[in-house]
């Protein structure tokens, strides 16, 4: 499930490696025919071939590399995608992991797409659930347009959190979840974020007092800025460009500690649904 953080170390990790490189052939592989959305997998390969990477961007979730000619290669890894870079000389994906649970990703059973670049290396498209999808478009717009602000942006001040917030009576968890509202927070640190603040994930967004909201607003950059430190969370699936796991993991307060006691109080986490998606908090720290 990346989020922010994982999809932002992705991007960093792999500017030096793809931006001045040349695609020189695709292939998507025939058992993932939903991972190209904007048009046939035939037709993408085909436009995407001989493209030079001039650009490596990031707008909430979606990654966007764009292209000379003015095309914009965008990627959305949704629960368990991943794009791992494989330099010259180097053409297999590590192998199945012995236990099968974690970090089951990036092996060759899930390859789904391959790139090949011009300086021998190749970027490889991995996905346990084939729930990624890919775009090749002149207009961005037409895919990202309508998501939120960026978090870690200087348009999303305090101001703009009361904004967002003051006009929903949804759950606050569900607004923060909103892409629409603000882009790039999942579950995870939507459940973070909300502990940091000491917020009640079902209180109607529209409740929050102004300090609730300010302090809130000032949760998510710190824990959206720890997590990208600490190169993203690795609970089971993600894994970064080299194939490695984020470490965030280690850190969490609230997610999936359900039963567990809570760090700065003792009481036991519990979990709870809003809007459909798990969801754990503190009932003693979060009002
Ligand atoms: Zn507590």
């Amino acid at each position: 499930m990346p989020e922010l953080p994982e999809v932002e170390t992705i991007r960093r990790d792999l500017t030096p490696r793809i931006v001045g490189r040349t695609v020189v052939e695709a292939w998507v592989s025939p058992d993932a025919p939903r991972l190209v959305q904007s048009e046939t997998p035939e037709s993408f390969c085909r436009r995407l071939a001989g493209r030079a990477v001039e650009e490596l961007d990031r707008r909430g979730k979606y990654l966007l590399l764009r292209l000379d000619g003015g095309l914009t290669w965008i990627v959305h890894l949704r629960m368990t995608g991943g794009l791992i870079h494989l330099p010259a000389g180097r053409h297999d994906l590590p192998p199945p992991k012995a236990d099968g649970t974690r970090n089951d990703c990036p092996d060759e059973r899930y390859l789904r797409a391959r790139f090949r670049l011009d300086d021998g290396g190749e970027l490889c498209y991995v996905d346990l659930r084939k729930l990624g999808t890919m775009w090749l478009v002149a207009d961005e717009s037409s895919v990202v347009g309508k998501l939120g602000p960026e978090p870690l942006g200087e348009a999303f001040d305090p101001q703009e959190m009361r904004r967002l917030l003051a006009k929903r009576s949804a759950p606050v968890k569900s607004v923060l979840m909103d892409q629409h509202a603000v882009a790039g927070i999942g579950n995870i640190y939507a459940d973070e974020s909300l502990f940091e603040a000491g917020i009640r994930p079902t209180k109607a967004a529209r409740r929050l007092s102004r300090v609730a909201a300010e302090r809130l607003h000032w949760a998510i950059r710190k824990v959206l800025v720890e997590a990208l430190a600490d190169r993203g969370s690795s609970f089971r699936d993600y894994v970064d460009a080299e194939g490695e796991q984020g470490m965030y993991q280690l850190r969490v307060k609230v997610f999936r500690r359900t039963g567990e006691p809570c760090y700065v109080c003792g009481t036991a986490i519990k979990r709870i649904k809003v809007g459909g998606r798990s969801t754990h908090y503190c009932p003693k720290c979060q009002r």
